[in-house]
C-alpha cells in the first residue's frame, strides 16, 4: 500500500495509507490509538513535510461547514475545505478572506499550517486570518485555542506538529470585487528605485520575471473597485492588451480575467482559475521571505545570479506580505517580501543551486517557505525565528508520545 505523491510528483510518501475518519470522535480515536500519523492536505507542498512513519490522516470527509458569525465577523470552516469551495460559499452568503494564495485549490489547514500567503503591502498570511482553532492534540483530547491564549500565535503555523485540526474560525469582511490589470516590461533598474510605490499601487501587486533579461516582465495589480483607478502606465509600463499567463509564452486559459474587468475576490485575487488548475504539477517551487527594507538589495543579490537560476527557472515572482506575529510565520515580526522561483522539475539541478541562492539572500534574514524546496539548515532557521523554542515546548506539551513527529521536522526544527 502507498499513499501516492505529492501534487508535483517530486515527492512519493512514505506512509503506508491515507486515513479518513468522517467524524472528530474517530480522529481522536486514530490519534489516540497511533504511534506515528500526520495531517495531509491537498497535497501541495513541494517537499517531505507532510510525510510520516506511520499513516497520514485526511480530514476532507469530515462534515463540511461554512458558517458565519455575522456579530463578530468570522467564518466557522472545516479545516479541510479548499480555498475555492470556502470562497465561493463565503461569496453565496456575501462575505470574503482578506486575500487568497495564487491557487484555489489548496486546504485551509495546510495553508495556515505553512503560513501560505498571496500579495498586498497590508495584506497579512492567510495564517493570520485565523482567530481560533479546534486541533486533536497528541494525546488524542480535542482542544480549543482562541486569541485570548497564551500560546495562540504558536499553534497556527503548526507545521502539523502539534495536532490535527479539525475546524478554524477566520475572519471575513463583506464581499467586494477586484479589476486585475497587467503592466508589461518594466526595467529592473526603475522596479528597484520605485519598489514601494509599485508594490503599493493597488490592494495585491506581484511582479514576474524570468531573470533572463533584467526585467520585470509582468505586474499583477489586483485593485478593489471601492479603491482609486490606477494610472494608464505604472512608471513607464504599459497595460497588455490581451489577457496572460505568469509565464508569457503560455496561453491565458486557466488565468483569472483581466483587462480590468471586474468581478467578485474569489475569481481575482488567486492568479488561476478554481476550474481549470490541473490536478498535478510539472513544476519545483522555492520560495523565501525577508523583511520588505531589504527588497531592493535583496532583488539585486538574485540579479547577481541571474546566469544560473534563468536556465533552471519557469517564472519568478515577487511579492509583498503585511507582518504578523505568529512565532513560525515567514512574515512574523516585520512587513515582508517575498522571492518566488517556480522551477522546472530537475531537483537535482535545483538543489545544487539553492545553496547559492540562499547565501546571496543571507544577509537579509531569508526565511525559506516551509512548504518548499529549501537547504535551510537548523541552526540556521533557529536564528531566523527567536520564539522556535517556545514552539519546540508546545510539541513537546501537546504531543508528549511523538506522534506527528517525522523526518522533516527532526531534521528542521527539531533538531539539536
Ligand atoms: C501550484 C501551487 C501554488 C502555490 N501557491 C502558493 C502561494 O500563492 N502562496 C504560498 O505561500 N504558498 C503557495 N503554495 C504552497 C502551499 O500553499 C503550501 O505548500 C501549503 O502548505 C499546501 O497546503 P496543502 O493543503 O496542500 O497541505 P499539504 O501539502 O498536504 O500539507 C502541508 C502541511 O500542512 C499540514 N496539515 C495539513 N492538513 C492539516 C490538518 N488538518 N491539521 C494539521 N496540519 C495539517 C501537514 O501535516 C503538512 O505539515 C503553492 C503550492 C502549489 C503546488
Amino acid at each position: 500500500m502507498s499513499a501516492g505523491t505529492n501534487w508535483a510528483g517530486n515527492y512519493a510518501f512514505r506512509a503506508a495509507r491515507v486515513l479518513r475518519p468522517r467524524t472528530v470522535d474517530e480522529v481522536q480515536e486514530l490519534v489516540g490509538g497511533a504511534d506515528r500519523l500526520r495531517a495531509l492536505g491537498t497535497r501541495h507542498c513541494f517537499n517531505d513535510l507532510a510525510d510520516s512513519a506511520g499513516d497520514l490522516l485526511s480530514v476532507e470527509e469530515l462534515p463540511v461547514e461554512v458558517s458565519v458569525d455575522a456579530a463578530r465577523g468570522v467564518a466557522m470552516v472545516s479545516a479541510g475545505t479548499p480555498y475555492g469551495i470556502l470562497g465561493t460559499e463565503l461569496q453565496r452568503q456575501g462575505y470574503a478572506l482578506p486575500n487568497l494564495a495564487s491557487l484555489p485549490h489548496i486546504s485551509v489547514a495546510g495553508a495556515i499550517a505553512t503560513g501560505t500567503h498571496g500579495s498586498g503591502v497590508r495584506n497579512r498570511s492567510l495564517a493570520a486570518a485565523v482567530t481560533a482553532l479546534e486541533l486533536v492534540d497528541g494525546t488524542g483530547a480535542l482542544r480549543r485555542f482562541s486569541a485570548e491564549d497564551r500560546d495562540f500565535p504558536g499553534t497556527v503555523v503548526s507545521l502539523g506538529a502539534l495536532g490535527i485540526v479539525t475546524r478554524v474560525e477566520l475572519a471575513v469582511e463583506p464581499t467586494f470585487e477586484v479589476a486585475q490589470h497587467v503592466f508589461e516590461a518594466m526595467p529592473l533598474a526603475v522596479a528597484l528605485e520605485h519598489f514601494d510605490e509599485v508594490m503599493g499601487a493597488a490592494y495585491s501587486v506581484s511582479m514576474f520575471t524570468t531573470w533572463a533579461r533584467p526585467e520585470i516582465e509582468q505586474i499583477w495589480v489586483k485593485r478593489r473597485t471601492d479603491q482609486p483607478a490606477p494610472p494608464p502606465d505604472l512608471f513607464g509600463a504599459l497595460p497588455a492588451e490581451v489577457d496572460r499567463h505568469p509565464i508569457k509564452s503560455m496561453p491565458a486559459l486557466n488565468s483569472t480575467p483581466q483587462l480590468g474587468r471586474p468581478g467578485p475576490w474569489l475569481d481575482r485575487l488567486p492568479h488561476f482559475r478554481l476550474e481549470f488548475t490541473p490536478s498535478a504539477g510539472d513544476e519545483l517551487q522555492t520560495e523565501y521571505l525577508l523583511p520588505r527594507r531589504h527588497a531592493a538589495d535583496a532583488l539585486t543579490a538574485v540579479a547577481g545570479l541571474a546566469d544560473r537560476l534563468a536556465p533552471l527557472l519557469q517564472v519568478s515572482e515577487v511579492r509583498t506580505i503585511a507582518a504578523d506575529d505568529l512565532w513560525l510565520s515567514m512574515s512574523s515580526g516585520a512587513d515582508a517580501v517575498a522571492l518566488h522561483f517556480t522551477w522546472v522539475p530537475d531537483g537535482a539541478a535545483v538543489r545544487e543551486v539553492l545553496p547559492a541562492l540562499e547565501a546571496a539572500l543571507a544577509p537579509f534574514d531569508a526565511r525559506p517557505h516551509w512548504g518548499k524546496v529549501f537547504t535551510t539548515s537548523a541552526d540556521r532557521l533557529r536564528e531566523l525565528y527567536p520564539r522556535l523554542p517556545d514552539f519546540v515546548a508546545l510539541v513537546e506539551r501537546l504531543d508528549p508520545r511523538g506522534v506527528f513527529r517525522n523526518e522533516y521536522l527532526e531534521r528542521t526544527i527539531l533538531a539539536g
